[in-house]
């Protein structure tokens, strides 16, 4: 198989489990790969969660050099360079927005009736990320199995979804991952995020390839078919180990 000159992933369902880290397994590919060719992770998730998750996986001699970091769907760029994760830039939202997203946020879960914020809750509901006000239901560190019975059809993000967009018409507001509503500045997704990697590393977007395990339409990964990126769905993070597999024999 042709290896792409970049290849970016999803991370939540795609390269782990919701929040989790790594496995050993998915390590030692992604290791593989990254003497190979460049790879791009991109996600809602803030820094921090990124590093727990994939860098601090990875063993110490993996080509840190070849992997980019793009949290907060795409609202910042991270490059490692002289041994350390360098911001390349960063779409940050004033404290006033923040501020006046979370109060959206709030009055959606309690308008819809789905989220009841005087109950408790695993870690915070809100986590303000720089360049996102990410909206978690059940708080940031509900367990994966809670968060996955929650809303299994989507209805209830759907809900909240269509209030916070109806209210802050001027932001993007996108469903992340099982239980959590993310709000950006406009026109911030992942494929702003594809068209700054590109741009800056000099990889054509038709030599890329996109992975995730919402590649439909409604999908947090949808954006990906906006850009020139070849896509390829996946259904788990052993799928997406079937397919590094084929990329680098
Ligand atoms: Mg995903």
């Amino acid at each position: 198989m042709h290896i792409p000159k970049l290849v970016m992933f999803d991370l939540d369902g795609t390269l782990a489990r919701s929040k989790q880290p790594l496995t050993d397994e998915m390590a030692d590919c992604l290791t593989e790969l990254l003497t190979k060719t460049r790879i791009a992770v991109i996600s809602g998730g803030a820094l921090p969660q990124f590093l727990s998750q994939i860098v601090e996986q990875l063993p110490k001699d993996a080509n840190l050099s070849n992997l980019y970091l793009l949290p907060t769907s795409g609202a910042a760029l991270y490059e490692y360079i002289d041994a350390a994760w360098k911001k390349i830039y960063e779409e940050r939202l004033s404290d006033k927005e923040a501020t006046d997203i979370e109060a959206v946020l709030r009055a959606a879960g309690k308008e819809t009736g789905h989220i009841n914020f005087s109950e408790p809750s695993y870690g915070e509901r809100i986590e303000h990320r720089g360049a996102q006000v990410t909206l978690s239901a059940l708080g940031q560190q509900a367990p994966v199995d809670e968060k996955e019975a929650w809303d299994p059809d989507r209805s209830k993000r759907d809900a909240l979804h269509a209030h916070v967009s109806s209210h802050l018409p001027t932001y993007t507001v996108k469903i992340g991952g099982k239980t959590s509503i993310d709000v950006t500045k406009q026109n911030i997704d992942k494929a702003y995020g594809i068209h700054k990697l590109c741009e800056r590393i000099g990889v054509p977007e038709a030599d890329t390839l996109y992975v995730g395990d919402e590649l439909r339409s409604g999908g947090n990964d949808e954006a990906a078919y906006k850009t020139g990126a070849q896509t390829h769905p996946v259904t788990s993070p052993e799928d997406t180990i079937q397919l590094i597999h084929e990329l680098v024999s």
